[in-house]
């Protein structure tokens, strides 16, 4: 069971905030449709875990290769650590949903949160940066490895002000969680041409009108 070494390169950048947001984003976004009668889960097993962090870079190639193996040959080990990740994700889950509709987050998640990123700093180095300290990978060693990344991206993504960017598409059969860039934080819908058309549509109909020419059937 030798773990690979430590994934990034020497010299590479370490992760700033906005890519933090995005991943994190992506994170919570691969369960989708919660509000709906068909929710659609993307965390389908472990490999499709890793599968997800190395197409979102948050693993590379090496560190996929060998936590794919781990769990193949550990499966009640994977399948502790798919549950430990789908835990970390519904927390970060609840905790958007409570800023989103502008109540405080409750203690319990707070708490769930604050265990996850216990462990996931007991995993990391602090290794020096631009003149600051950064929290960098450890060794691969562990499969709860992709649990331990997405947990110090959301560490500093809730620690920084981009937190009170995270909002919900506004299409109650949607609800994909997006980062508004704008200036003046009016950013409604995780796409314009999707949601936002649809939208504007349902709501032209239930005036009672037909659809005007350009708009989407
Ligand atoms: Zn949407």
């Amino acid at each position: 069971m030798a773990p690979v070494g430590t994934p990034r390169r020497a010299g590479s950048a370490l992760p700033d905030a906005p890519e933090d947001a995005a991943r994190v984003m992506a994170f919570v976004n691969t369960l989708s449709g919660r509000d709906t009668a068909a929710p659609r889960e993307r965390l389908t097993s472990y490999e499709a875990l890793v599968d997800w962090a190395r197409a979102k870079g948050v693993v590379p190639d090496a560190a996929a290769d060998w936590l794919r193996g781990e769990g193949r040959r550990h499966p009640g080990a994977a399948s502790r650590a798919l549950a430990r990740a789908c835990e970390l994700r519904e927390t970060l889950h609840a905790l958007f949903a409570s800023l989103d509709q502008g109540r405080a987050p409750s203690a319990a998640v707070l708490a769930t949160l604050a265990d996850h990123l216990g462990a996931a700093c007991t995993r990391a180095r602090l290794v020096p940066f631009e003149g600051t300290l950064q929290w960098a990978p450890g060794p691969t060693s562990s499969l709860d490895h992709v649990s331990a990344e997405m947990a110090r991206a959301a560490g500093r993504l809730v620690t920084s002000a981009e937190l009170t960017r995270v909002r919900a598409c506004a299409a109650q059969d949607c609800r994909w969680w997006f980062v508004d860039e704008t200036k003046n934080r009016s950013r409604r819908w995780c796409d314009m041409k999707v949601c936002g058309n649809r939208e504007k549509l349902r709501r032209f109909r239930a005036k009672g009108g037909s659809p005007a020419k350009g708009s989407p059937a």
